[in-house]
């Protein structure tokens, strides 16, 4: 019977104390009946399932961030990509489970038991999206307009589609996507992109 890594367990736990109040809803380490039926490193106890929570911080983006440059990891799977730490990035992932809801991370044999605390624990969430410094407003246009968008798209408030049709001009698609994600970030919904709304991004890692 395979037991759950230790460093899987480590990596659930420094989740815990860097997020308290995230969501777990996808969390998990030993497979499933459905990874049971394929090859899985769950199935040794050997990889762990982070769940993606926007709400808390504890965006699959950050936490594969941290993941990918830890010796530990032997892949990370996340939104729908690959990525082996070999050199060639992230290529794009078609297995049936899309893993939008969750990061995946295995972990070597060799190193289950090696509980060092993960990098989401111990290491500065590092911005990846450059958030505009400027406020912005329905009718902006620019640069900013689109990291703005990006961002948007990245939390999933917007999709990659609505970001195509009016990238760098702050429509009335961004405005809702604005509100979309100042409603769920405790933010009034204005649709206005100021400090407020900046700081909001930033804590997730934005
Ligand atoms: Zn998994």
């Amino acid at each position: 019977m395979a037991t759950p890594a230790p460093a899987a367990r480590q990596a659930l736990n420094d989740a815990n104390a860097r997020w308290p109040s995230r969501k777990k809803a996808s969390d998990g380490i030993l497979g499933d009946k459905s990874h049971q039926a394929r090859k899985s490193d769950h199935n040794e106890g050997n990889a762990v399932d982070i769940t993606h929570d926007p709400t808390s911080g504890a965006t699959g983006d950050v936490i594969a961030r941290h993941a990918l440059k830890d010796q530990r990891v032997t892949y990370v799977i996340w939104n729908k990509r690959i990525n082996s730490r070999d050199g060639r990035g992230w290529r794009p992932y078609a297995g049936s489970n899309p893993h939008t809801q969750h990061c995946h991370i295995s972990i070597r044999v060799s190193a289950r038991n090696d509980t060092r605390r993960w990098g989401w624990r111990t290491g500065a969430v590092r911005p990846t999206t450059r958030m505009p410094t400027r406020n912005l407003k329905r009718g902006s246009s620019g640069a900013e307009v689109k990291q703005l968008q990006t961002a948007l798209v990245k939390l999933r408030h917007m999709t990659q589609a609505q970001m195509n049709t009016g990238a760098g001009n702050f429509g009335p698609q961004t405005e809702q996507s604005l509100k979309k994600f100042q409603a769920s970030h405790g933010v009034p919904a204005t649709g206005f992109y100021g400090p407020l709304t900046r700081a909001a991004f930033t804590k997730l890692g934005m």
